[in-house]
């Protein structure tokens, strides 16, 4: 018999396999004169925290989490108090050590940098998993719908000289962002809004309307700008220009407003980035607030968690499509969450965004993303292949990674 894999990377099932050093990279990388803002913040910089897990069989998971906030405090609930559960733990257990993680936080930390050091720990125990079984991840959740996804392009922020106002000059840069995104392939495009007045903004709207043509979809997201009356008003211009979903219209924590919204305006709702577990997302569905539920796999709780949040959704009939930020590790996660997501509902020949999966592909310059693997993503045909390979599927570049590693910290087993 031949064995076609690398003896060194290859683990039976079935004998002992342990966490043995938990190493965290807290990511920087300035934008410079590419700084650009939601309606938010500035972001002046990419960042983000990996996790290496290595064990003592020599296979190395990777996961990510931390890459909304600073990053900083994402390592510290890693080192200081989750650590001393991950070492000696068999990560081929994920759901085990999930609940382990899960209980000795849930008095202090719910939602925020605990789940994020959760959800980073539990993505590299599936990675780990997958090595071990020479599997991918996505075949470990069930089994893949489909091997490449359709991706939106992210984009038409508030950039540069322009970002605070709607010049002629402003508008015609604008206008030619949004043509460059259909020029490379894109049929969907989400832009942003929220930073300036709503006449302001809906100008921009209007503009990149014009730009891209009534047969490129359109979404739009507003990062929580609003209050309910003046989403109300965003809302039924976003119906009048027929833009598809209204993303994050209002706070994360005003569920009775989301709800009053969903039934007032025909656009679909879409939440839940800023969610966290079966228990939030839970809350979300329950009471009829979103469309579409959109869990970062980076903060929500990883892999595991996805499993019971995507469960919830099927049963309240609501589309998933995870939101997608942060590194090449955060967007290999969320396209085996996406390649084991079914369709909502079947149909014998689904389509993107109708009732087929779509993912999200930020087009702000970030190495982080396009730097750090060994096996760059690439859009062909407006779609983005799943990684084939055992686990996530990816090699990260060590030197690549120590270039934008600000901060290097690891535990061992003692
Ligand atoms: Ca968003």
């Amino acid at each position: 018999m031949v064995l076609l894999c690398p003896v060194q990377s290859w683990t039976p099932i079935g004998t002992t396999m342990q966490i043995t050093k938990i190493t965290t990279h807290v990511l920087k990388t300035p934008l410079g004169k590419e700084r650009f803002y939601s309606s938010q913040a500035a972001f002046p910089e990419r960042t983000s925290l990996l996790v290496r897990l290595e064990t003592d069989t020599g296979l190395v998971g990777w996961g990510e989490g931390g890459q909304y906030g600073p990053p900083e405090p994402v390592a510290a609930c890693i080192h200081a108090v989750l650590g001393s559960q991950v070492l000696g733990s068999d990560p081929r257990k994920p759901a085990v050590l999930w609940e382990r993680l899960y209980s000795m936080i849930r008095d202090f930390g719910q939602k925020g940098p605990y789940l994020e050091a959760i959800s980073a720990i539990d993505i590299a125990c599936w990675d780990l998993l997958g090595q071990a079984t020479w599997l991918p991840v996505h075949t470990l959740l069930g089994g893949a719908f489909r091997e490449s996804v359709t991706a939106y392009a992210t984009g038409c922020y508030y950039r540069g000289e322009h970002a605070f106002g709607v010049s002629e000059e402003a508008l015609q840069t604008l206008a030619d962002e949004a043509r460059s995104y259909v020029e490379d392939g894109f049929r969907i495009l989400k832009i942003k809004l929220g930073l300036l007045s709503i006449e302001a903004d809906v100008r921009r709207i209007e503009v990149i309307r014009e730009a891209i043509g009534p047969n490129v979809t359109l979404l739009a997201d507003a990062n929580h700008a609003y209050n309910v009356s003046n989403a109300l008003r965003v809302g039924r211009e976003l119906e009048r220009l027929d833009v598809r979903w209204f993303e994050e219209p209002i706070v994360p924590e005003d569920l009775e407003g989301y709800r009053h919204l969903r039934q007032k305006l025909a656009i679909p709702i879409a939440g839940g980035e800023c969610e966290y577990t079966r228990y939030g997302f839970r809350n979300l569905f329950a009471q009829g607030c979103v469309d579409i539920a959109q869990p970062d796999l980076c903060c929500a709780g990883g892999f595991s968690e996805f499993l019971k949040i995507q469960a919830l959704a099927l049963a309240h009939h609501t589309p998933v499509i995870p939101h997608v930020w942060g590194s090449g590790i955060a967007l290999a996660t969320a396209l085996h969450a996406l390649a084991a997501t079914p369709w909502q509902p079947y149909t014998y020949l689904p389509v993107a965004l109708q009732n087929e999966p779509v993912v999200e592909y930020d087009r702000n310059p970030n190495p982080l993303r396009d730097d750090i693997l060994e096996q760059p993503f690439k859009l062909v045909e407006g779609k983005v292949a799943v990684p084939s390979g055992p686990g996530l599927g990816v090699t990260v570049i060590g030197p690549k990674l120590d270039k934008f590693t600000v901060t290097r910290q690891e535990s061992k087993s003692s």
